[in-house]
């Protein structure tokens, strides 16, 4: 890679492009139950991990990550057992390490607790190999609170490195929820060819974070109020039903948790639920478009 990008060579750009990418669809013609669409509930349990992957060490800052883990997870709890919902939590590391009753308890609730790096660290930022081990730590940390193998994965603040999906593959992940290439499942593809891996697509639209989030040292300030985050999300969610798609939503237990805004979780539940949502894990959605999609290949090629 040399020159700045308008001299680069065609095969230059194209390589850049083709790294990863979205491959074959992965949206299935029903879903289970005969529900109308699927939701796909998440969030991310950063915890302290937000300070410390800067370096930081704001006791401020981490007392806001505090609050997640008192407040937002069993308040965030306590809404989904009260609609009967599973949903994902991603954590790093780090976080389930200082938090290990957190992430024992969700498991036992039946949530699915995910890969979010080690300490929320940036992965584009880090030297050659060190992603490659902090993935694999990480994996290795969670099995060992949880007692279960993660099997999917949320790059922290959805940083993915040219090197991320080469290294889900070689740990046999069966999903990725960090790209944005579409608003239903699709395959990625690695350098061109198949992955095998699924991405259950995010978007900045559906993140609590993009609309709630302050830094007081920086300009950066709410200006949604949560009635209008909320009006965004069900246009989102209408949205999915009238396309019998998927409806993915990713939250924060500092940022959602807070008793202004839990609300928005609650309703978006009843909104789906009167209108015939199946509720999945990610593991679950990612498992079942997966194979309904190569059902649905044989079906075609007989
Ligand atoms: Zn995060």
């Amino acid at each position: 890679m040399s020159g700045p990008p308008w001299q680069w060579r065609e095969d230059e750009w194209r390589t850049r492009v083709d790294r990863v990418r979205a491959g074959r669809a992965l949206q299935p013609r029903s879903w289970p139950g005969n529900a109308r669409f699927a939701v796909a509930l998440s969030f991310d349990s950063d915890h302290e991990t937000n300070e410390l992957r800067d370096g930081g060490r704001s006791i401020g800052r981490m007392s806001w990550g505090q609050y997640g883990v008192r407040v937002g997870v069993p308040r965030i709890v306590s809404v989904l057992q009260r609609h009967g919902v599973q949903a994902s939590f991603f954590v790093p590391a780090v976080s389930a390490l200082l938090h290990p009753e957190e992430q024992q308890r969700l498991v036992g609730l039946g949530h699915e607790v995910g890969l979010h790096g080690w300490i929320h660290e940036w992965n584009t930022e880090l030297p050659p190999g060190a992603e490659r081990e902090l993935m694999l730590r990480a994996a290795d940390t969670l099995e060992a609170i949880t007692g279960v193998r993660p099997c999917g994965m949320r790059t922290p603040s959805w940083d993915f490195s040219p090197e991320t999906l080469a290294i889900a593959r070689e740990m046999e992940l069966s999903y990725d929820s960090s790209l944005m290439a579409d608003e239903d499942c699709y395959e990625l593809l690695l350098d061109g060819q198949p992955s095998g891996i699924v991405e259950v697509p995010v978007e900045w639209i559906r993140d609590d974070a993009a609309y709630f989030l302050m830094h007081r040292a920086g300009s950066l300030r709410p200006y949604t109020p949560p009635t209008d985050v909320f009006d965004i999300f069900r246009r989102e969610l209408d949205g999915a039903i009238e396309d019998g798609g998927l409806f993915q939503l990713t939250m924060h237990p500092h940022v959602i948790g807070a008793r202004s805004r839990i609300w928005i979780l609650e309703e978006i539940i009843r909104h789906a639920t009167a209108n015939g949502a199946w509720f999945a894990t990610h593991a679950e959605i990612a498992a079942y478009v997966r194979t309904a999609a190569n059902a649905q290949n044989e079906g075609e090629n007989r």
